[in-house]
């Protein structure tokens, strides 16, 4: 009797053990909440505009995320596992994998506390880039107003820890592996129509030159430090 309990207690444990492992390999995936109500914003995106974005665009990316990768090896991936092999896998895995990751980012780097200027070493390391943060401001706005049809643009740091601003088509970006100018991306602006259309209509400059005032500068310090 007492053998066989013995033998129950190492199986269970083994059991456990396995079971905490495979938890450990599952990446975990959730919507990223919006950290400020839908109106805070204003002064650059109007509240409309911002809940049909996070609440039905941002959340149809997510669910359909989902859905791509259930049962598949991507389940047990990072999102940077799964952008670095991303030409492996079909369209829907690409644009719902960076639907999702793109937002949750984009949300972040907005606050209704933002605008001004970057401080510290980003603020060095820009003028390092770019010559100067005005300099860079137009590079970056010129990145977004000149992408083609839906996309994204980027200020991002190369493998050498160098700053440089680019932009990508659809739900593409910096960490995809057949991504022209590959980094790891800092600072991103959504120039989908989705993102603008309501106050700007066709006017995508004037929704870009608006941005500046809620770029949340301490986020895109804190990300920048992360790549270090
Ligand atoms: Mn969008």
């Amino acid at each position: 009797m007492k053998k066989i309990l013995i033998m129950m207690a190492i199986l269970s444990t083994s059991w456990m053990i396995q079971a905490q492992n495979m938890t450990k390999t599952k990446v975990e995936h959730e919507m990223a909440p919006l950290p400020y109500a839908y109106d805070a914003l204003e002064k650059a995106i109007d509240k409309e505009t911002m809940e049909i974005h996070y609440d039905r665009h941002y959340r149809g990316y997510f669910n359909n995320f989902l859905k791509a990768i259930v049962g598949s090896d991507l389940e047990n991936m990072t999102m940077e596992e799964i952008f670095a092999n991303i030409t492996k896998y079909p369209d829907g895995t690409r644009n719902n994998a960076g639907g999702y990751f793109n937002h949750a980012m984009y949300w972040t780097v907005m606050s209704p506390d933002g605008g001004g200027e970057p401080t510290g070493d980003l603020a060095a390391a820009i003028d390092k880039s770019f010559g100067s943060f005005d300099e860079f401001k137009k590079n970056f706005s010129k990145a977004g107003a000149t992408q083609f049809g839906s996309g994204w643009a980027w200020l991002s740091v190369d493998a050498d820890g160098r700053l440089f601003v680019s932009s990508t088509a659809n739900q593409n970006n910096p960490l995809m592996n057949d991504c022209e100018q590959k980094g790891t991306p800092i600072l991103c602006m959504d120039v989908w129509e989705h993102a603008y259309y309501l106050r700007y209509q066709n006017k995508r400059t004037s929704y870009i030159e608006s941005f500046w005032l809620v770029v949340n500068w301490d986020e895109v310090a804190s990300r920048y430090k992360a790549t270090k």
